[in-house]
């Protein structure tokens, strides 16, 4: 017997029907001995139609109360759940993240989870309960309901396998695992079997929605044991997130190819080149609490440079309105954006032991004419930033130059 956590992502829990069949698999699993926490997400399409009506009320909406707003969709589907398995007389009980008291800091929007209070989950536990949990929300210290960031039922449910220290954490979605890049966009991806926990890291951060990154960090920090399975399929063994490479794993230089249309660049131009100034420029934008990714300084000639950087393109206009003042004050020349560029990321820790990787994705992009506007590196990753007309080709030539259609 062992405790699992299961997360249903939205569109295995988008309708009425949908939802018994995720009853009738959790019954599956509790028949055979095992106890059972379930974490769910919104029905999909449920959180953009929230966001959509806040907007349509406050055009920019306040944080706090868009909160409030969003996590209604999970507080749906957890009685929904409830119901229906009581229906086929299992016997459960549904809890919102402030019920069971997931802690968070009070960063509305994206907040993090501080800690878990598992009593009241084990309690039903041992009186023979199947427990389902609101994903994407908890409770600030002062009793404000926050939410996770987009994505984030998957950190719920990682997050509470680590506080119940659940046997294993199964997320059921609709693709049958993790695959070499978004089969949406490239039908000959590949289903990987395992996965290392730092390919998976990268590919979560990376841009791969399969994942939000925070439940990867959760599951590497208290060492879960985290699975990507389908909620469509009756049997199958997913994608298991391995914390050491093992004889199992495939011995590929690339494992995966990652990409993130959410990005927008800016670039200061005529920067004056003396220490200070990149702290000048990013200070104000990390006060604002916007994430910078890619950073790019560029060496001048006449005393003076271009810095360039990327944000989350739903950032953008704030952070352009940032910059704008800080410009005048740093004596730069002009501040300029571009909000239609893409990042395409390679990832593998094959990557450490050979060569030639970079030469073959730059040559790979430069046959198809793609221009590479900013490129960063670490051991096990290469991102490019691209114009974003070119994301879906430039993915798709990288996927078959690097053979990821081929078990290795
Ligand atoms: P859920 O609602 O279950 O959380 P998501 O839409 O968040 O589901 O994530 C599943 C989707 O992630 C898939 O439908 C697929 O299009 C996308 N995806 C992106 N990258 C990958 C990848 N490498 N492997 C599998 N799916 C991926
Ligand atoms: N419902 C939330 C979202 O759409 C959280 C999630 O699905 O993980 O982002
Ligand atoms: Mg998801």
């Amino acid at each position: 017997m062992a405790l699992i956590v299961q997360k249903y992502g939205g569109t295995s829990v988008g309708s009425p029907e949908r939802i018994k069949n995720v009853a009738n698999r959790v019954a599956k699993w509790k028949a055979q001995g095992h106890d059972i926490v379930v974490v769910v997400s919104a029905m999909s399409g449920e959180t953009n139609r929230l966001i959509a009506l806040a907007k349509a009320v406050q055009a920019t909406p306040d944080p706090r109360e868009l909160d409030v707003i969003v996590s209604t969709g999970e507080q749906v589907t957890i009685g929904l759940l409830a119901m229906a398995l009581k229906d086929i007389g299992i016997d459960a009980r549904s809890y919102t993240g402030a019920q069971v008291r997931v802690l968070t800091d009070s960063t509305f929007t994206k907040a993090r989870i501080q800690s878990i209070d598992d009593a009241a989950m084990r309690k039903d536990l041992n009186e023979g309960r199947v427990v389902i949990v609101a994903g994407f929300q908890g409770v600030d210290e002062e009793g404000n309901i926050t939410t996770l960031g987009r994505g984030g039922s998957d950190t719920s449910g990682v997050a509470l396998a680590a506080a119940l220290k659940a046997d294993e954490c199964q997320i059921y979605t609709d693709v049958d695992g993790v695959y070499t890049t978004d089969p949406r966009i490239v039908p000959e991806a590949r289903k990987l079997d395992r996965i290392t926990f730092e390919e998976m890291l990268e590919m979560a951060s990376l841009g791969s929605k399969i994942l939000q990154i925070r439940s990867v960090e959760f599951a590497g920090k208290y060492k879960v044991k985290l699975r990507v399975l389908s909620s469509f399929q009756e049997d199958g063994e997913g994608t298991l997130i391995t914390f050491e490479e093992d004889e199992k794993m495939e011995k590929a230089v690339i494992s995966g190819i990652a990409f993130n249309r959410d990005e927008a660049k800016i670039t200061i131009k005529g920067v004056p080149d003396k220490p200070g100034i990149a702290y000048q420029i990013l200070g104000p934008v990390a006060d604002a609490n916007i994430d910078v990714d890619m950073i790019i300084q560029n060496v001048g000639e006449d005393g003076t440079t271009d810095f360039s950087f990327t944000v989350p393109r739903g950032e953008y206009a704030k952070a352009m309105g940032i910059l704008e003042g800080v410009q005048s004050h740093i004596g730069s020349k002009s501040v300029i954006g571009d909000d239609k560029i893409n990042k395409v990321s390679i990832v593998g820790v094959g990557m450490r032991s050979h060569c030639g990787v970079a030469s073959t994705m730059f040559r790979t992009l430069a046959e198809e004419g793609i221009n590479i506007q900013m490129i960063s590196t670490s051991e096990i990753k290469i991102s490019v930033v691209i114009d974003e007309k070119y994301l879906e080709l430039a993915v798709r030539v990288l996927h078959k130059a690097f053979n990821l259609d081929q078990a290795a």
